[in-house]
């Protein structure tokens, strides 16, 4: 009997698939954040006085008096029940990177036995959540299991229509009963926040009359694959890990580069319209999409926002491309590297930081006032990523990420910072004393012209950097693509917080001496370029000697996993970075590192677990019964005295003997449970355990390659990556 009807199945099912019918895309004015509570929507529905409140809370982060949010909950309960919506929810972001939502009915019984509707402010404010099952660090006992979700009014409310119904969803952050954030919005915002006060300062004392408040901005590219779902139910490691934890290479794989902005499949195009008229009518403005370098893998990138509705709307979009992903009959796969030898996916995180009245600081600029601006905004960004480069290391490891950093693909798991030719000249004058050398006006004109060349023309583009600074942002390249966006722009933000306390602090003194703003800002500049030049690279990131010479002459860390940069959550410099800036207390700042290493545990574990499992229960009887086949071939045919080349049955009896030896050892190394610590058990996983899977794998692959097609139990990398 053939053992691989799951296969036959699936592409039977896909080639006889009816295609879903094209439709015209609906017109953008008449869906454009009609599932949305906005300010739009408010100001029809709100008094003049709540909507004013409402706009300046929304706007600078102003608190919101108790009677406005009465009046906001009953515009925004009647606005959601006359759209159909029977639910409210305060959807929140726990310390994975998953989505939380507790659902909760608009309907109350009363007395006399009638039910209504109700929703008050204090309900719109305050959610509590049995929090207890999510992690939470030693944050929290179990038996004191108490959370509150409290609403973020700076991140509109919106209704999420599912088949089973719409629901009202609130955003919201998440907290332990004694105040501590279990989530990841609540040090978002305070990062934005630290960062804004420490802007000002600089602002103020680079002579700024008025200056508003400073909000970082975030535009993530999101990169995915999309397997047929017939394919997908029958890999458990698809289903269970998210990758593929065996698979040969197939014959033809990305080499032709033929796929990357290639024409997107048609079935594809009809997904992603489908998906982009969900994301428009939830305000998420999903501006290009494309082929990716690996065949099935695609890219999704909505422009960018402030960063804490960028990092809501992230969020959604990974929910919404899974959800709208099963109605086409595929799975969408976030995870970081799907497929061996096959490209894997990340998430760019685009990143600047301005405000209503100066701008992006981030842009250079046309006037000489914003060029100094830009100067120690830039500078303040690269000594935060020298001094906190193993921290933005730590806040994109997990076990799928550490699959792709360094993988000759992405960037490498050294953190620099690439700048450009022109802007790194600049940068590297004001370091020798160049331009303060001039004559003030004679540095303006010099400095003014370089930069204004460099607006003109960002230069060449470095994609092995890990940070990079594109023109009028910084691209913070190595984040997985299954990411939360939170964690990257907390540790942006916060070290930028850091770095611009740090250039107030020496400009107060410098200017107390009467030195001109300029001049002591590139003082200032001057004194940090000695000090954190060394991270600055614009050479070939993926190369060897990167690889020694980061290290050996500069003095950066090389933290190839996740078990080597986790631990610099328990770093004295980065617990100091986060309690001064007020971003995350000591205490909060440890239960990260906890649940982080116990997900980073847990999820080498399962795949460990799966290996055990798929080569002894599917792997290894295929490869047996293959061997029975050849062996009473090979006894019939010396009956008729012809004599068979063993030379297949010997390779396959070997390699399965091999694949079971190494099951063995692995189970035994799963078996393992007495560590010193955290991180010793880590690197255990990261060691032992991963090389172990490896060598399973290695055998498995090759008994791929060797076993007859139709007994083989998987769908294989050919026909999942090709066929749609
Ligand atoms: P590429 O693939 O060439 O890097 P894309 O256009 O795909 O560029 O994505 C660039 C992302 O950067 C988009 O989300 C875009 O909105 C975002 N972006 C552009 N300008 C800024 C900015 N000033 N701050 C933050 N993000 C930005
Ligand atoms: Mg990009």
């Amino acid at each position: 009997m053939s053992r691989n009807q799951a296969r036959v199945q699936a592409i039977s099912q896909i080639t006889n698939r009816t295609p879903k019918a094209v439709t015209m895309p609906e017109p953008l004015s008449k869906i454009w954040a009609s599932d949305v509570f906005n300010l739009a929507k408010m100001e029809q529905c709100l008094s003049k006085n709540a909507f004013k409140a409402m706009k300046k809370t929304v706007q600078t982060g102003a608190p919101l008096d108790p009677a406005t949010a009465d009046v906001v909950a009953a515009a925004m309960k009647d606005w959601a029940l006359g759209k159909g919506v029977k639910f409210f929810s305060h959807i929140f972001y726990p310390m994975t990177n998953a989505t939380a939502e507790k659902h909760d009915g608009f309907i109350i019984a009363n007395s006399d036995g009638h039910a209504i509707t109700e929703f008050t402010g204090s309900l719109l404010i305050k959610g509590e959540p049995d929090g207890s099952s999510f992690p939470n660090g030693s944050l929290r006992m179990t038996n004191a299991a108490r959370g509150y979700t409290a609403w973020d009014p700076t991140s509109p409310a919106y209704i999420m229509h599912t088949d089973n119904g719409s629901t009202l969803m609130i955003p919201s952050v998440f907290m332990s009963w004694t105040g501590e954030a279990l989530d990841k919005k609540i040090p978002l915002l305070r990062s934005n926040t630290a960062m804004d006060k420490a802007g000002q300062r600089v602002l103020s004392l680079m002579g700024e009359a008025e200056v508003a408040t400073l909000n970082s901005s975030c535009g993530a590219e999101q990169e995915y694959f999309l397997i047929d779902a017939n394919f997908a139910a029958s890999r458990p490691d698809l289903t269970l890990a998210g990758r593929t934890l065996f698979g040969a290479s197939p014959a033809k794989g990305q080499q032709f580069d033929d796929h990357y902005f290639g024409a997107i499949p048609e079935r594809v195009q009809v997904f992603m319209q489908d998906l982009e008229d969900k994301l428009y009518k939830l305000g998420i403005p999903a501006k290009t999409h494309h082929n990716e370098v690996a065949p099935g893998q695609f890219e999704i990138a909505p422009y960018y926002e402030a960063a804490n509705i960028a990092s809501d709307h992230q969020q959604m979009l990974m929910t919404l491309l899974k959800i709208t992903a099963k109605r086409h009959g595929f799975v969408c796969l976030l995870h970081e590297k799907p497929f061996a030898g096959v490209n894997g996916s990340g998430k760019h995180v685009n990143w600047s930081v301005g405000n209503a009245t100066q701008g992006n600081l981030l842009d250079p600029g046309s006037t000489p006032h914003d060029n100094i601006n830009f100067l120690l905004f830039c500078g303040a960004v690269i000594r935060g990523a020298h001094l906190y480069g193993p921290l933005l290391r730590a806040v994109i490891a997990s076990a799928s990420n550490d699959h792709r950093l360094g993988a000759n693909e992405a960037p490498p798991a050294i953190l620099s910072v690439y700048l450009g030719d022109q802007l790194e000249g600049v940068f590297n004058d004001i370091k020798e004393g160049k331009l303060l050398k001039s004559e003030l006006g004679g540095f303006m004109d010099l400095g003014l012209s370089q930069i204004l060349k460099f607006e003109r023309d960002p230069g060449d583009r470095n994609r092995t950097s890990p940070f990079a600074f594109t023109g009028n942002r910084f691209e913070f390249r190595a984040v997985g693509s299954s990411a939360s966006v939170s964690g990257p722009l907390v540790a942006m933000n916060t070290m930028l917080a850091d770095s611009l306390n740090w250039i107030a602090d020496k400009l107060e003194v410098e200017l107390a001496t009467g030195t001109s703003k300029p001049e002591a800002a590139i003082k200032v500049l001057k004194e940090l370029m000695e000090a954190h030049s060394n991270v600055i690279f614009g050479g070939d990131g993926y190369s060897a000697e990167w690889h020694r010479a980061a290290v050996e002459d500069r003095g950066l860390k090389n933290l190839p996993t996740s078990a080597d940069a986790l631990p610099y959550f328990r770093d004295e410099a980065v617990i100091k970075l986060f309690s001064s800036t007020g971003v995350l207390t000591p205490v909060e700042l440890e239960s990260r590192f906890e649940v982080y290493s116990e997900q980073y545990l847990l999820s080498i574990e399962v795949e460990a677990k799966l290996v055990v499992d798929m080569a002894t229960t599917s792997i290894y009887p295929a490869a047996i019964e293959y061997l029975s086949q050849l062996a009473s071939t090979s006894s019939a045919m010396a009956a008729l005295s012809i004599t068979l080349d063993n030379s297949v049955a010997a390779a396959v009896a070997s390699e399965a003997n091999a694949m079971m030896t190494a099951v063995s050892t692995l189970n035994t190394a799963l078996a393992v449970h007495d560590f010193a610590s955290t991180e010793e058990h880590m690197q255990y996983a990261a060691g032992t355990l991963r090389s172990l899977m490896l060598e399973v794998r290695g055998h498995a692959d090759v008994l791929e390659a060797l076993v007859a097609d139709d007994l083989w139990p998987m769908p294989k990398y050919s026909e999942m990556l090709f066929i749609r």
